[in-house]
């Protein structure tokens, strides 16, 4: 184990007017107490979060995801200097659930976008460690609240398009875009149909030389594909449309269609709903964790779950009555404690 050397913090109200005047330096540090698993740090955070959460929300939150490979850095480097331009300020998180299980990271390992990083209405802040995809996509979540309190209007959340972080990244954004290659089938690119039901828009990336004509196929292609999902509750009809990263095409039309979607939906009152069911479904997946958490944990649990497997294998017992049982065990154990 490394040696633990305690941080230097500051005290709420310092991290609180930091982040509200829109410091950088300050922001970063607040980040970093909302990612720490110390207690002190637990506790100073809540402090932090619940000052700043009427200051939070004025932004539109965009999830990006996409096989690595596709280009979600390159695009979000371009699309984010096209947003600056515009006179946003971007912030820019990630949620990488390779982190979780290996030191290695899909998303973290290159110094990536370098450019928007330097410019001084750009915020980049890589992928919060942690053992949970719900611990992780807390922090981002909660890091996305500080964000929007330092005055960052436009929050991309980008995350691989491998695994169960979609869904997170979907959980918690008005807008999910979903990049893809042309050339090869969804399958190959490893998206599945869920996903592909959760965009609001596909990006077919890297249409550029030989690629323009193939691109267009495609967009053709999954715009069908897209025709057999049923009708989303937010009344947008998902587009599909072709872009170059590297080229600078068609970045300019993925915010025409961002700024289009937001319209209707404040309009009709899809984004206050979405939003609201959003922050109800973050407190019922902390409970459910928690709830698992405490499940496991308990050594009476603990000691009986082996037993009571090698019951459902013999047949002694069936699974909804181990299940019934070992909850039963679970409440008496927290009544014992009382
Ligand atoms: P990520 O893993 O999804 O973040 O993908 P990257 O942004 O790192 O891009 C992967 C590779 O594709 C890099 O070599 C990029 O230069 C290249 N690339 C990204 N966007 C484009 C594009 O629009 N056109 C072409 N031709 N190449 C691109």
């Amino acid at each position: 184990m490394k040696n633990y050397k305690p941080k230097k913090r500051l005290n709420a109200s310092e991290y609180i007017n930091g982040i509200l005047n829109g410091d950088r330096v300050i922001l970063s540090q607040a980040i970093t107490v909302i990612e720490s698993n110390l207690e002190n740090d637990k506790i100073l955070s809540k402090k932090i979060i619940q000052e700043i959460l009427p200051k939070s929300g004025n932004s539109i939150r965009i999830g990006i995801t996409g096989v690595p490979g596709v280009g979600k850095s390159t695009f979000i480097e371009v699309f984010g200097k096209y947003l600056i331009d515009q006179g946003y300020k971007v912030a820019v998180l990630s949620i990488d659930p390779s982190s979780q299980r290996s030191k290695g990271s899909i998303l973290g390992d290159k110094t990536r976008m370098e450019e928007l990083a330097n410019l001084e209405n750009a915020y980049i802040r890589p992928s919060a460690s942690g053992d949970t995809l719900g611990g992780v996509a807390n922090k981002t979540g909660e890091t996305m609240l500080l964000c929007e309190a330092a005055g960052y209007d436009v929050i991309l959340i980008e995350t691989v398009g491998v695994g169960q972080s979609e869904t997170a990244v979907h959980d918690m954004t008005d807008f999910f875009l979903l990049l893809m290659l042309s050339g090869a089938g969804d399958e190959l690119q490893g998206i599945k149909k869920g996903i592909m039901e959760m965009a609001d828009m596909i990006v077919i990336n890297k249409a550029d030389g030989d690629n323009v004509k193939k691109s267009e196929f495609a967009k053709l292609q999954y715009q069908n594909a897209l025709h057999i999902f049923p009708q989303s509750e937010s009344g947008w009809v998902p587009v599909v449309s072709t872009a170059s990263s590297t080229k600078n095409i068609g970045i300019d039309h993925v915010w025409d269609k961002i700024t289009d979607y937001k319209k209707l939906v404040l309009e009709n009152g899809y984004f206050d709903k979405n939003r609201n069911y959003q922050q109800i479904q973050w407190m019922y997946n902390n409970i459910n964790e928690e709830l698992k958490r405490l499940f496991y944990a308990s050594e009476d649990i603990k000691s009986h779950l082996k037993k009571i497997e090698k019951e459902i294998v013999s047949s002694k017992i069936s699974p909804v009555k181990a299940a019934q049982l070992l909850i039963k065990e679970f409440k008496n154990s927290l009544l014992k404690r009382q």
